[in-house]
């Protein structure tokens, strides 16, 4: 097995991937390489920046350098001992026309240059074409994949099959499964560039969903051409484990500064945010008086060292279980992110199904797009699937979430403990449950659970929110079996809201309901009369 996963945090996993020169750490960014124009040594991408792998293109390699590669081997071409992952150059194939060089050429060239990484000569399938063209680029891909296999004669280049199909997911979908049933090492999300380029990133969790649910999921996925750091975290959040990037050349060719939240202008700041050995020695006054091959050294050179504390801060936030807070904070930094994230309600079930879902720290729950965090999913899940209420107890007292947690430990509920201790006999009856956001229902001898207890929540919620709680609790009324509802209501944080479903459920499946305000000192013993 080449790729050995280590740890995981939603469909993020770090993992090491064994390639033949060495052993590599996921998630794991290759800068792309163009020896043709190359504004930073293969070199110093290593020793300075600490990039542990490159990318470069077998067929600009072979259209500049023809043999020379093949003479000196790649690793000694580029003078760059680590990882090299090559594409093959289907892409600048397809704009130019160019038809010169056919697949076998493509995958023998890689071999003899002695690559780590290879891909097969695919057929990408683009942004705005017509769904019979897509679907040919993944046929002929597929035939391509196929004639690979009889074509290679090098067992230990790892290689990699790209799924197209484009924004047609049911295409997506015979793609991944297709390719996946093909012993490919690394599977690969073909040309989602153009979706990027356009701020589709929902249209791209859709593409990458797709593609994660019908490959093998214990192989690599790599993203191509995923090059801004704003995005990483969804990208990696979503299962990619390999990105290549060069983006961070051709923005600094364009003047543009890249930061983890967006983009700049190079000539609209005046303090760079950034503390990278290049920014720290300098101001946008004095880079504007560089000439334009220094600034774009310099503009290089910072946005690859914003890519790569990007890409460790993930790496912390995986290990600590907390990468949904680093993906909800990261998608504030554009509309169209934030939009991405609200997609992942689609797929909260295949997330939750393949997360971890007991974690060190607690959780941070801030809005209603945290409901589709996996802890939450499961919950509701456990309740659903799970779950039977204590067997003597016919009365289910219903108390809203409160400030101290566990809820049981609260004052609030140890009023109501006096209540149910002075009646021994009726004690037996009474259920009690909390209705709590984010988890919607919470009974009692489960609040300890993690992390019933283990989160902290931003009030006032809002209204999606109180609708799934007011939703969680319903349900539950209505699958349980109790005879009589009794609820303590809070009108001003619930909005008389799960008043109105217990009603309303109590009514339909004919059952006794009372509801008392947990702000007036008379329900206590309205509450105890009730019992
Ligand atoms: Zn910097």
């Amino acid at each position: 097995m080449s790729f050995e996963v280590r740890e995981k945090d939603l469909l993020a996993r770090i993992g090491r991937l064994q390639t033949k020169t060495r052993k590599v750490e996921t998630p794991l960014l290759f800068p792309v390489i163009n020896p043709a124009i190359q504004p930073i040594l293969p070199k110093d991408m290593g020793e300075t920046f600490g990039f542990e792998a490159l990318i470069t293109n077998a067929y600009i390699l072979k259209k500049h350098f023809q043999n020379e590669p093949i003479k000196k081997g790649l690793h000694r071409f580029l003078d760059y001992d680590r990882v090299i992952m090559t594409d093959s150059g289907a892409y600048q194939i397809l704009t130019h026309g160019n038809v010169e060089i056919s697949p076998r050429e493509v995958v023998e060239y890689q071999e003899s240059i002695d690559t780590d990484i290879a891909t097969i000569l695919d057929w990408p399938t683009g942004w705005k074409v017509t769904s019979v063209y897509a679907e040919k680029t993944v046929n002929e891909t597929l035939k391509r994949a196929k004639q690979f296999f009889e074509i290679k004669t090098r067992e230990d280049i790892l290689w990699v099959g790209p799924v197209q199909g484009g924004k047609y997911l049911d295409l997506v979908t015979e793609s991944a499964r297709e390719m996946g049933r093909l012993p490919f090492q690394v599977y690969a999300l073909g040309s989602p560039t153009e979706v990027m380029e356009n701020y589709r990133f929902d249209v791209l969790v859709d593409m990458i969903m797709t593609a994660k649910m019908n490959l093998p999921i214990d192989k690599p996925l790599h993203l191509f051409g995923a090059g801004h750091p704003f995005m990483f975290s969804l990208a990696i959040a979503l299962g990619c484990d390999l990105f290549d990037s060069a983006a961070y050349a051709i923005y600094a060719r364009e003047n543009r500064y890249m930061t983890e939240n967006g983009t700049h202008r190079l000539g609209e700041l005046d303090y760079f945010p950034c503390t990278c050995p290049r920014c720290a020695r300098t101001t946008p006054k004095q880079t504007s008086e560089l000439t334009q091959k220094e600034r774009e050294t310099f503009l290089s050179e910072h946005n690859l060292y914003v890519c790569s504390a990007e890409l460790r801060r993930i790496k912390q936030a995986i290990k600590d279980g907390r990468l949904w807070e680093h993906l909800e904070m990261r998608s504030h930094s554009h509309p169209a992110l934030l939009q991405a994230v609200k997609k992942l309600r689609k797929y909260e079930q295949f997330i939750e199904k393949h997360s971890p879902i007991v974690k060190n720290s607690g959780l941070f729950f801030f809005s209603s797009v945290g409901l589709s965090r996996p802890e939450v999913v499961h919950h509701a899940k456990n309740l659903r699937e799970r779950y039977v209420k204590p067997k003597q107890a016919n009365t289910l007292l219903l108390i809203p979430q409160t400030l101290t947690k566990p809820f049981h430990k609260s004052r609030e509920y140890k009023q109501i403990a006096k209540l149910i201790d002075e009646d021994k006999e009726n004690f037996q009856k009474v259920h009690v449950c909390f209705y709590a956001a984010p988890f919607g229902v919470v009974p009692i001898e489960l609040d300890e659970v993690y992390p019933l207890s283990q989160h902290e929540t931003t009030l006032p919620l809002d209204k999606e929110t109180i609708e799934y709680v007011a939703n969680q609790v319903a349900n539950y009324i209505s699958r349980t079996g109790y005879g009589k509802i009794l609820l303590m209501e809070d009108p001003e944080d619930w909005n008389g809201t799960i008043l109105n479903v217990c009603r309303k459920v109590s009514k339909k499946k004919n059952l006794k309901f009372k509801s008392f305000s947990i702000k007036k000192a008379s329900s206590m013993e309205k509450l105890r009369l009730a019992f």
